[in-house]
């Protein structure tokens, strides 16, 4: 479900083309085109070196899978480099049309990776949020200059360089040792004082706060990471790098999610299970649930069921995925009677096994069970409890023991 094909149909390829196919078609038709071969194709070519740009970088398919070329508007969409420079860095250095010196282009800056904690509300409901962040701005006074055109001199402590390579030696050993430059405080150049930026104070750039807004779309999940390309810190010479807002969920006080599937677990009491009834899940969305239980249904202890379509919105059809509901049956509290007539009653409503027969032995005990002290309980609770869940792995050792 991409928004807009475009760009794959100028590679002539499907939208989920692999990525061996995708270098493939553009292989085969940046040859094609080039314009060493034809002059007339040069806006061809440019364009296919657009759309493979975009496409075999997987943060800029993404922007452009999900909002198109608008997406991509602003820095976006060439990058730094040219079309002839991508066509060279693909094909190896000079390529195949005789060499061209392929320059290197502006370094990229950091990414920088925020989180962002996301209620399961949210994520059901869709929301759009403000997220302020400072950043560093190239200066508009100096334009990243640091001081007056013409004032910023190449430091000739370094030759510019920013570090200074001092020999020292060692006994026999001569060791080269690099040195930020003091001079120039390793930045390369100098400004004098007096014609350095009022603005910036020589450093090029300015921190300035930056409101960012987040869609979180319906159905997104955690872990999902919404780019905002190129607008990490700005720097001279700099290709800024993308602030990239990292999706995480906040657990849930009632619900677990798994993908679009969501978890719920009920308390019900005996009798509702037994006769039937109804309770409620307050969703998501303000709204409240009021299921109904069969009169005949007689739910177990930790029996599961489902209400399909309750579940969370999938991200691109927003069809629900499904809500399960598993119960917890909420059993009457000891002595809950003391009349020997309601018993009786039960008695007579419950269906009962027959007695069973004591095996054919030469004796009988009869005995009352009891509770169990803190050190049973423990016990019990690591035999009994949690090893119902890994019961082959749980008898191992015994059983290699026994062998031996
Ligand atoms: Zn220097
Ligand atoms: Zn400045």
């Amino acid at each position: 479900m991409v928004k807009d094909t475009k760009l794959y149909d100028t590679l002539e390829i499907s939208p989920d083309a692999s990525e061996n196919e995708l270098k493939k078609a553009y292989k085969k038709l940046a040859l094609k085109y080039h314009p060493d071969k034809n002059p007339d194709t040069a806006e061809k070519f440019k364009e296919i070196a657009h759309a493979f740009e975009v496409l075999s970088d997987p943060q800029k398919k993404e922007v452009y899978d999900r909002y198109g070329e608008e997406g991509l508007s602003g820095d976006g969409g060439m990058g730094g480099m040219s079309p002839e420079d991508l066509f060279a860095s693909f094909f190896g250095g000079g390529g195949m049309f005789g060499s061209r010196s392929r320059q290197s282009g502006p370094k990229k800056g950091k990414n920088l990776k925020h989180v962002l904690k996301v209620s399961l509300e949210d994520f059901y409901n869709g929301k759009s949020t403000k997220l302020s962040l400072n950043k560093n701005v190239i200066c508009k006074s100096c334009e990243g200059r640091g001081g007056k055109e013409g004032a910023v001199k190449k430091c000739n402590i370094c030759d510019g360089t920013g570090y200074r390579i001092q020999l020292r030696t060692l006994g026999p050993m001569v060791q080269q040792i690099q040195q930020a430059c003091n001079e120039c405080n390793a930045t390369g150049e100098i400004i004098k004082e007096k014609d350095r930026c009022k603005t910036c104070y020589g450093k090029k750039v300015i921190n300035e706060r930056k409101v960012l807004e987040v869609h979180i779309e319906k159905g997104m999940k955690n872990g999902q990471e919404i780019p905002f390309i190129g607008e990490a810190d700005q720097a001279p010479n700099t290709d800024p790098g993308d602030v990239i807002i990292a999706l995480e969920e906040k657990p849930h006080d009632r619900f677990v999610r798994k993908e679009d599937d969501l978890f719920y677990t009920s308390k019900i009491d005996l009798l509702t299970s037994l006769a039937g009834g109804s309770f409620f899940i307050e969703h998501l969305d303000n709204r409240a649930l009021e299921v109904r239980v069969d009169p005949f249904e007689s739910i177990k202890p930790n029996e599961i069921k489902a209400i399909p379509g309750q579940g969370m919105p999938s991200r691109r059809h927003h069809t629900y995925g499904t809500l399960y509901i598993k119960f917890d049956i909420e059993f009457p509290p000891r002595h809950w009677t003391t009349d020997p007539k309601k018993l009786e009653i039960l008695q007579s409503i419950l269906p009962s096994s027959p007695k069973s027969q004591p095996p054919h032995v030469e004796h009988v005990d009869s005995l009352a069970l009891t509770d169990l002290d803190a050190l049973q309980q423990k016990t019990a609770d690591n035999f009994m409890t949690n090893k119902q869940d890994d019961d082959e792995e749980g008898h191992g050792p015994n059983v290699q023991c026994a062998q031996q």
